[in-house]
């Protein structure tokens, strides 16, 4: 089946036919660090990692680079503001970034290059630029000179008459005109600055999109992603650098563009003070549930973030675990050899719902179409195991596997492996704490009772005896 994909440049579903047949080369801009990353951004590396693990699903060999922002102005302000060293911040920071994205459940990016540890690279590609006329330097600022390059607006459909209105000049900038752009700034006193045949600077943010992109994936590549909100300027001005030094076209093949997450209609950003950071949220919520959230809607569709629309996540992500949990609770018994003809007829169901999963992916990455898919399977298997009690252990390995297979591709519906372990030691916990309740010692007791809550199960002791069930929802 063919993939077909949205490509912002073009605006239009195209199919997919990277240029160098099997491999893909992909690059997404990454964050700057210069302070906690939130659940905005969450939805944009969220949305790229299903995007990633499905080309390889489909057997892609891919490459996939991530950069960091690690020098920029809001991290110079926000280290003044804080008095501190602005790589120490950095820094700090880059590791938050790192430790949320696990914490998420995302795949390593094959490489995450720092913009300060290629200063070098940067200067040599800035100069290419100079040489060739498209950058002109003034009192130590290089700028790109967007009115030498033809393809202004290619993507965003901005002209230079729009951008010309629209754009104002600082009084401290040496531009010749004003949708011309900073490759290079002058340091100021104090700043971090590097040599370089302009003076002592820094670079601007566009250049080091376009230089690292050449860098580790060469001229031409197959997929640029980002949020939408980056495609004008900062995309723009990535074809104009990227374009202009190498001499081909296109840079990148494809535009992919990932809709904002949203709190009460607004785009969630530091600016605005709306934003819930990734760490808090994650002490609340459960990583799946953010996924299933985000993979609920079409990653180009904005997502209105609030209780409503997380809790229906949770609640749904809990439908297909219960799901898979029945599977295997059911495999761990004993169970006949032989399979019935209603199992048979169930079993070769099973390929008509992968298939329409691949074809809901296939069509530019419909996550939530894919959901659908396993909801209906999660339903003719709660149907086939009631009338199968009987049903044999390869049958619903068969089953079970299929949601691993196809949950693997949205990264979901990991814990279950987990749960089978936590199974056991939870039940070691259980029989402790019952005889300490036993014993009387209800300070044991209810010192496992919290243990066991920390760990996401919750204890209710019944007419029956103790129950236990997983707490996937909320972390208290
Ligand atoms: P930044 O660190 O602000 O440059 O952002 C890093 C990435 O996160 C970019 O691709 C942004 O487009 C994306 N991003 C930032 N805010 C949001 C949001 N509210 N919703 C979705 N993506 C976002
Ligand atoms: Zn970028």
């Amino acid at each position: 089946m063919v993939l077909k994909v949205y490509n912002t440049l073009s605006r239009k579903v195209e199919i997919f036919q990277p240029l160098g047949n099997n491999n893909v080369l992909i690059y997404v801009c990454g964050p700057t660090v210069y302070d906690y990353s939130h659940i905005g951004h969450a939805r944009t590396y969220i949305a790229f990692d299903v995007i990633v693990r499905y080309l390889r699903y489909k057997g892609y060999d891919t490459k996939y680079i991530v950069n960091i922002t690690n020098i920029e102005d809001k991290i110079i302000n926000r280290a003044k503001k804080l008095n501190e060293d602005p790589k120490e911040l950095a820094d700090r920071y880059e590791k938050t970034f790192f430790d949320d994205m696990k914490a998420l459940g995302l795949e390593k990016a094959d490489a995450y290059p720092r913009v300060t540890e290629h200063i070098q690279d940067i200067i040599k590609y800035i100069q290419v630029l100079v040489d060739k006329n498209y950058a002109y330097q003034a009192n130590g600022d290089v700028y790109f000179d967007v009115r030498k390059a033809e393809n202004y607006g290619v993507l965003s459909r901005q002209s230079l008459g729009d951008v010309k209105a629209g754009a104002r000049v600082e009084p401290n900038e040496n531009k010749k005109f004003p949708a011309d752009f900073a490759l290079w700034k002058t340091a100021k006193p104090g700043e971090p600055s590097w040599e370089s045949p302009w003076g002592n600077g820094r670079p601007g943010w566009h250049i080091e999109c376009s230089v690292l992109s050449i860098k580790y994936l060469g001229p031409q590549i197959d997929i640029h992603g980002g949020g939408q909100d980056l495609i004008f300027p900062h995309h723009e001005n990535e074809i104009l650098q990227s374009e202009s030094m190498t001499g081909r076209k296109p840079f990148v093949k494809y535009w992919l563009h990932t809709g904002m997450l949203n709190l009460k209609g607004e785009k969630m950003s530091k600016s605005l003070g709306n934003i819930f950071v990734i760490g808090d949220f994650l002490k609340k919520y459960d990583a799946e549930t953010l996924r299933f959230m985000v993979l609920s809607a079409h990653y180009r569709s904005p997502i209105n973030f609030n209780n409503r629309t997380l809790n229906q996540a949770s609640r749904n992500l809990e439908r297909l675990y219960i799901t898979i949990d029945k599977l295997r609770k059911m495999i761990g018994e004993e169970r006949p050899e032989t399979t019935g003809q209603k199992e048979f007829t169930f079993l070769k169901s099973l390929d008509g719902y992968k298939q329409e999963f691949i074809k809901a992916m296939d069509d530019d990455f419909n996550t939530s179409l894919a959901l659908t898919v396993l909801f209906n399977l999660a339903r003719k298997t709660n149907l086939f195991i009631n009338k199968n009690p009987e049903a044999n252990k390869g049958s619903l390995e068969k089953i079970l596997n299929l949601f691993l297979e196809l949950g693997g591709i949205l990264g979901l519906l990991h814990k279950v492996v987990e749960s089978e372990e936590l199974t056991k030691e939870i039940m070691e916990l259980i029989k402790e704490r019952e005889s300490a309740r036993a014993k009387g010692d209800w300070e044991k007791s209810d010192r496992i009772r919290a243990e066991l809550r920390q760990k996401g199960i919750q204890l209710e002791d019944t007419q029956e005896g103790v129950k236990w069930r997983r707490l996937r929802r909320i972390k208290h």
